[in-house]
């Protein structure tokens, strides 16, 4: 069984070939991925016009690349998968277009797919993790709890009210004057910090469930960066380092918490094997990666954590998706719609219109 995927919801454009074996092993045998980040480096964030003219632009190129990597042409295919939502619909919709396309002009199924759904598998592609395991998704867009129960079956069991921990990130790197993406750069700056100097708030650890909040967190953080400033005349750097190790901790420790709970409930259906996944861009922090270890080594889980480039936006995740769907749903027809919201613990086959 080969698989072609493409992705295209957010700032990168991806392509990827996937086969699977007799014995049932999956293999990437290319993964393409063109970020746009220099595109939207000016404007402090992915402007979507520009983002789906992007899109548009490469996506033909992206899947010539991912075909000639894996030694592949089209007749070798026995499937098209692309993500249908959720994410910029300008994107999407390139993305969509581009694999009806495909499929209309070589008869191949067509498979539209949730990109959670592709981010929520992907510990399947690269470990041994058996159904239902409990998934932590953390990147710019997302934060949520969700219990894998089957390729096409999850359960949101909490996540953010307001904004994800990576749009966080990237915020405060902006307040601090580092470089974007935020993440990877106020990591770093805290390295050489204090997380007690400043304290800071840990929203919604007060209120029972798994539910979360940053947007308070990075206010306060403001607060705190004005007053050094006026105190100081400037930004030390030791206040900077400083301020990066309380944020980074307060984030640490919201995330490690809702996680013990989100695992307490879980643990419930008692399994042989429980396992707790992250995956997101934020899951390349080592402070978070080495506390969400710790907590579920002691609620007695085992701890997966796929390699960073099939963490980030890719297109392998999304070809494996509709290669785990597809022993369960038919195939989508050419009115597959493009849909901006998808939330995942709703039905899966995409729905005319834009599904909210
Ligand atoms: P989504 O997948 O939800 O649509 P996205 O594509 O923007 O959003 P990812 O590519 O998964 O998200 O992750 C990018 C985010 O991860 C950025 O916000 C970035 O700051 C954050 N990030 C990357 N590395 C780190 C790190 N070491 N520590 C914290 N955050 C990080
Ligand atoms: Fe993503």
């Amino acid at each position: 069984l080969t698989v072609l995927g493409l992705e295209s919801s957010c700032d990168d454009t991806a392509a990827a070939v996937l086969r699977r074996g007799m014995d049932g092993r999956t293999e990437i045998l290319s993964s393409v991925v063109r970020s746009q980040t220099n595109l939207h480096a000016a404007f402090g964030g992915v402007v979507p016009e520009i983002a789906a003219r992007a899109h548009a632009e490469v996506l033909d190129y992206c899947v010539e690349e991912a075909l000639s990597q894996a030694r592949c042409a089209i007749p070798d295919l026995d499937a098209i998968a692309v993500t249908a939502g959720p994410g910029l619909i300008g994107g999407v919709v390139s993305g969509v277009m581009c694999a009806k396309g495909l499929a209309a002009a070589t008869g191949l199924p067509l498979y539209g797919v949730n990109h959670l759904a592709g981010h929520a598998l992907t510990p399947r592609l690269t470990d041994d993790v058996a159904y239902p395991y409990l998934m932590l998704l953390v990147s710019g867009g997302h934060c949520q709890f969700l219990l894998v129960k089957g390729p096409d079956a999850f359960s949101r069991l909490g996540g953010t009210i307001d904004d994800a921990p990576g749009e966080a990130f990237d915020k405060v790197a902006r307040l601090l004057g580092l470089t974007q993406p935020g993440g990877p750069a106020v990591e770093r700056t805290a390295k050489s910090g204090s997380a007690d100097t400043f304290a800071l708030p840990r929203p919604l650890l007060d209120r029972p469930g798994c539910d979360m909040s940053f947007s308070g967190l990075k206010t306060a953080l403001l607060r705190a960066r004005d007053t050094a400033v006026a105190q100081y005349g400037g930004l030390p750097e030791q206040v900077r380092a400083d301020l990066c190790a309380g944020f980074q901790a307060a984030v640490v420790d919201v995330l490690a918490e809702k996680t013990r709970r989100a695992l307490r409930d879980y643990l419930d259906l008692a399994l042989a094997q429980p396992t707790l996944c992250v995956a997101g861009g934020v899951a390349a922090n080592g402070a978070i990666r080495t506390k969400l270890e710790a907590v579920a080594a002691v609620a007695g889980a085992q701890f997966v954590a796929p390699p960073l480039a099939l963490c980030t936006d890719n297109a392998a995740m999304i070809a494996f998706a509709a290669m785990e769907q597809m022993e369960t749903r038919a195939p989508d027809g050419f009115d597959l719609a493009a849909r901006p919201r998808w939330p995942l613990d709703t039905a899966q086959p995409a729905m005319l219109g834009s599904g909210k």
